[in-house]
C-alpha cells in the first residue's frame, strides 16, 4: 500500500525530496510543515496539505513517514517526537550537532517500532561508487592515502549556514558527507583526528577546512572542504601500494595508473639528472612498468533522474515492509558525528586527537 509522507522544512532540500519522491513508487508526499508563511502558500499552490502545527502531523493517522529537512539545529526534537508518535523518520544530514543528542534519539529509537534513517545520499554519487569499486577490486593494491576534497569558490555561506546556533559551517554541511563516505570505505576504527578549521570570511563558523583521519588498518585520509578555492584540487586522489587513481571532478574525468606485475625499474648507481635536478628518487618511472586504466564504469540508469533518492527511498520502504535491511543506520551516523566532534576538539586544542571511533 502507498505510504504517505510529510516534509518538515520545505526549503531547498525539502523541495528536492518532493521532486525526487515523484519517481519513487509506493510513496507520496501528502503535506508540509514550515515556519514561513510564503513557503506554505507555495505548498498550497502545489496541492499539498499545509499543517498549521507540527503536532497535527503526529495526530494524523494517514501519515506514515516524517521527512525532516530543516536547519541542522532543529532536527533532534522533530525526530524524537515523530518516533514517539509511531511515525517512520527520514532526517537530513547532519542528523544532530552532538553525539549526546544522537544518543538521546537512539534511546527513543530502541524502544520504538518505527524506522529511522539519515539522508546520507552521497553514498550513491558516481565518483564515490567508482572509489568503492577501485577499493573492492584491488585496482591500486592496498590503499594507504585517500584525499577527498570538495573545493568551491562561492566564498559566502548562504542563510542559516553562516550561523553557529543553527549548526552552520562546512564541517557539518559537506564534511559530514565526506566523512560518511570514508567510513563506508574503511570499516576499521578511526584512531586519530587532526583538524584545521578556518573561518576565512564567516564571522562565526568554519568555511574552509582540512582534516587528517587515521584508521586502525593504516589508511590515512585527507578531507578538505573549501569555499574560497579558485584553483581546485582533484575530487579524489588515491594512493595504493600498486597504483594511483585520480578522479578530477564531478564529471568523473580521471584515470588509474597501475604497476605492471613483475616489471621493476632498474637504476644504475649514477645520479639521474631530471627536470627536478639531480635525483634518483624522483626520476620519471619507465613507462614499460605502468599501465593506464580507465575509471570503473558505474553509470546509474540514465532513465532514473534522482538515482540516489530512488535507491534510498526504495530501501526505506522495503525496510518498513520487512523485506530489506536499512542502508543508512543511526549506528553508522553516530560514528560520523563522533569524528566531527573530535575534529572540533582537535581544532580547539590545536593538535591531533587520539580516538577509537
Ligand atoms: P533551506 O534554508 O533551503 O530550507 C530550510 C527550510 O526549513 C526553510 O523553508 C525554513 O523556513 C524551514 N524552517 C526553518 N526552521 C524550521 C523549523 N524549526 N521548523 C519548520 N521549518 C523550519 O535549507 P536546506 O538547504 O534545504 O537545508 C535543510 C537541511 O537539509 C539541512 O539539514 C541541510 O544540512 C540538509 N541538506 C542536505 C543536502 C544533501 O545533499 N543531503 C543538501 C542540502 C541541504
Amino acid at each position: 500500500m502507498q505510504k504517505r509522507a510529510v516534509i518538515i522544512g520545505y526549503g531547498g532540500m525539502g523541495n528536492w525530496h518532493r521532486n525526487a519522491i515523484q519517481e519513487v513508487e509506493g510513496l507520496k508526499v501528502h503535506g508540509v510543515f514550515d515556519i514561513r508563511q510564503e513557503i506554505n502558500q507555495e505548498a498550497k499552490s502545489q496541492h499539498l496539505t499545509v499543517y498549521e502545527k507540527f503536532e497535527d502531523i503526529l495526530n494524523d493517522e494517514k501519515i506514515d513517514i516524517v521527512i525532516i529537512a530543516t536547519p541542522n539545529d532543529s532536527h533532534k526534537n522533530y525526530i524524537i517526537k515523530s518516533l514517539e508518535a509511531g511515525k517512520h523518520v527520514v532526517c537530513e544530514k547532519p542528523v544532530t550537532l552532538s553525539v549526546q543528542d544522537l544518543e538521546d534519539i537512539m534511546e527513543v529509537e530502541k524502544n520504538s517500532d518505527s524506522f529511522f534513517t539519515i539522508h546520507q545520499n552521497r553514498r550513491w554519487d558516481t565518483d564515490f561508487r567508482m572509489v568503492q569499486q577501485i577499493f573492492e577490486n584491488n585496482l591500486i593494491g592496498t590503499p594507504y592515502f585517500v584525499e577527498t576534497r570538495v573545493n568551491g569558490s562561492s566564498v559566502f555561506l548562504h542563510g542559516w549556514r553562516d550561523f553557529k546556533i543553527n549548526g552552520g559551517g562546512m564541517l557539518y554541511d559537506w564534511g559530514v558527507h565526506l566523512i560518511d563516505q570514508l567510513l563506508q570505505l574503511n570499516k576499521t576504527p578511526v584512531t586519530s583526528v587532526t583538524a584545521h578549521l578556518k573561518n576565512v570570511f564567516s564571522e562565526e563558523v568554519d568555511d574552509n577546512i582540512k582534516l587528517l583521519l587515521e584508521f586502525e588498518d593504516g589508511l590515512s585520509a585527507v578531507v578538505e572542504v573549501a569555499t574560497n578555492c579558485f584553483i581546485p584540487f582533484p575530487r579524489w586522489h588515491l594512493s595504493g601500494n600498486s597504483g594511483t587513481a585520480i578522479i578530477e571532478n564531478w564529471q568523473c574525468d580521471g584515470r588509474i595508473m597501475q604497476l605492471i606485475d613483475g616489471t621493476e625499474p632498474t637504476w644504475n648507481n649514477e645520479i639521474v639528472y631530471t627536470a627536478a635536478g639531480p635525483t634518483r628518487t624522483m626520476a620519471p618511472r619507465p613507462k614499460t612498468t605502468l599501465q593506464e586504466l580507465p575509471l570503473p564504469e558505474v553509470t546509474p540508469d540514465p532513465a532514473i533522474k534522482h538515482y540516489s533518492a530512488t535507491v534510498f527511498y526504495n530501501n526505506f520502504l522495503n525496510t518498513i515492509e520487512g523485506k530489506e535491511k536499512l542502508l543508512v543506520t543511526s549506528k553508522e551516523a553516530i560514528r560520523v558525528i563522533k569524528v566531527i566532534e573530535a575534529a572540533f576538539e582537535s581544532n580547539r586544542l590545536g593538535h591531533g586527537i587520539s580516538c577509537h571511533i
